[in-house]
């Protein structure tokens, strides 16, 4: 069950638990019911301020940056045994959050967060030393070393795994981080901030903080005493992000929007392709970046495709999100659902045929009428499929971040591809077809920075992730991953024999 009760979560600055220097807290609303079931400590700028400045402290005069990667190491698996000792109450926030069902955040996003902790922690050696040999009689040695204070910035549909994603390569690297999850769903990372305080960071290594005013995130990336933002969220945010950070030439990295197509061969294995794009566009709602939100099909199944894919969806169950029979919750947000049901409404002005979904589930309510039904309380809508959709309409070409599917129809591989890169971001695709080299030769045709093969959203933590064009630059998870929280030194030392350096012969 999710919890009830309303509970209060406090900042993780300056190694310690506190609230607000205000006292201030906003309400934590679950979508699922409508009810405020946490309440969450609200930065103020005084409270960005002191975080950042704990980062600085804590990275220019603390032992983090020189301890052994080994060491840090340990700290990141003593967080991820935390995360598995909390891990229902953790569940429960996030499911509460963000409308996720509960059966996915028990079984992929607290046990991912868990395993992402523990792959960086797991990481030991070096990052990367060298020693180069050359003709100069100079021995060169190439070493990582970290960026100082990050920035890191995260948006709300998946909490705990991004706050994985960023925390565990960030700190490994030897930074000194501060995390600043969206006000729109925190509770769980605000939980996983109370569990961090545990484990004995040195002071000012992490700091977690939360505020409902929009004005947070970019105090803290205009902030002159940080080095590096790590910034994962829209890419409009991210275009302010960008411009903001400029300021100071900050590191950067950006993982932005997507609308990924799907594209399905007549050659494919039709109930592996369905339901690949049933989870490519309704798991969480279709609340994922990399959601399959155009799904391309070979004219030659378009109809029987179609069909099947619109019965499968008009049965899902759609429910509390914390019910495990729960397969379709809410969406994050009232705010959003009203926000996804405008695109419902252009779709439709645009002539794309509406076949399935596209209003809010249950009872028509008369004038006037009290709402009573528990899907009126919530942020519920249904699951959507427009077909006759044309690539250039704006729900074929705008981020929806909902459950809404634009179906095209295609009649040969070049078509497919050209559908395909006809957008301005870059994230993710999808291939589905048996004939192997042929679905390879596409995947190197497109555009983006994950082409999945007869499967969705596969994600390791061994493998970088991340976008090409507008869906943002920069990596997550994997050495890549790792790299971007770090920056190359070059150290020379001149070995002439005889110790006579080669630049007293200059002048
Ligand atoms: P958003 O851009 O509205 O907000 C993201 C974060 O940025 C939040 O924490 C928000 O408070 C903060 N923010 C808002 N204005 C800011 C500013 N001016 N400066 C700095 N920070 C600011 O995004 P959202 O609605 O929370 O999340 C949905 C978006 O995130 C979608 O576009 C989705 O595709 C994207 N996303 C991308 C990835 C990825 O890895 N590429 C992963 C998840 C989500």
């Amino acid at each position: 069950m999710t919890t009830t009760t309303t509970q209060q979560f406090d900042f993780f600055i300056e190694g310690r638990m506190g609230p607000a220097l205000s006292g201030k807290y906003f309400d934590a609303v679950n979508p699922s019911n409508g009810e405020v079931f946490a309440r969450i400590a609200d930065a103020d700028t005084i409270d960005v301020q002191i975080a950042v400045s704990a980062a600085r402290l804590g990275f220019d005069h603390g032992r983090w940056p020189q301890m052994s990667i080994a060491q840090r190491g340990e700290f990141l698996l003593k967080i991820a045994a935390l995360i598995r000792e909390n891990a229902k109450e953790l569940a429960d926030l996030e499911c509460a959050s963000c409308g996720k069902t509960i059966k996915h955040t028990t079984f992929i996003d607290v046990p991912t967060a868990a395993d992402t902790f523990e792959y960086f922690g797991k990481l030991s050696g070096n990052l990367i030393n060298e020693t180069m040999k050359h003709s100069a009689p100079v021995l060169s040695i190439i070493e990582r070393e970290a960026v100082g204070v990050v920035v890191t910035i995260i948006p709300w549909n998946y909490p705990l795994i991004m706050t994985a994603w960023k925390l565990a390569p960030a700190l490994l690297a030897g930074n000194c981080v501060v995390l600043k999850p969206s006000p729109s769903a925190c509770a769980s990372v605000m939980l996983l901030a109370k569990l961090a305080s545990q484990v004995g960071l040195p002071k000012g290594v992490l700091n977690i903080i939360a505020s409902s005013r929009p004005q947070a995130g970019a105090e803290l990336v205009g902030s002159p005493e940080v080095d590096m933002v790590s910034f994962s969220g829209s890419t409009k945010t991210g275009e302010a992000v960008m411009a903001l950070a400029s300021k100071g030439v900050k590191k950067l990295t950006l993982e932005l929007g997507g609308k990924s197509p799907n594209i399905v061969f007549a050659d494919c294995d039709m109930e592996a392709a369905l339901g690949g794009a049933l989870s490519a566009i309704f798991m969480n709602q279709g609340q994922m970046c990399t959601a399959g939100s155009r799904l391309l099909v070979e004219d030659k199944i378009y109809q029987e495709f179609v069909e099947k894919l619109v019965a499968h969806t008009k049965n899902l169950k759609i429910g509390p999100a914390d019910n495990f029979e729960t397969e379709f919750g809410p969406l994050v947000s009232v705010g959003h659902r009203d926000a996804v049901l405008k695109f419902i409404e252009k779709g439709k002005q645009e002539g794309a045929k509406l076949v399935c979904g596209g209003r809010i589930p249950g009872r028509e309510l008369s004038p006037g009428e009290e709402e009573d039904s528990p899907l009126h309380k919530g942020a519920y809508l249904e699951p959507t499929i427009f077909i006759n959709v044309r690539n250039s309409m704006s729900i074929a070409q705008e981020e929806i971040f909902g459950p809404v599917l634009c179906v095209i129809p295609f009649t040969s591989v070049n078509e497919a591809v050209h559908i395909a890169n006809d957008t301005k971001y870059g994230l993710a695709a999808m291939v589905w077809s048996q004939d192997l080299e042929k679905a390879n030769k596409v995947a190197r045709r497109l555009r983006c920075g994950t082409v999945w093969i007869n499967t969705y959203g596969v994600f390791l933590n061994e493998i970088p992730f991340g976008g090409y064009k507008q869906s943002g630059f920069g990596r997550e998870l994997g050495l890549a991953g790792l790299l971007e929280y770090t920056q190359l030194k070059h150290i020379a030392t001149d070995t002439t024999p005889g110790g006579r350096s080669l630049v007293t012969s200059w002048f």
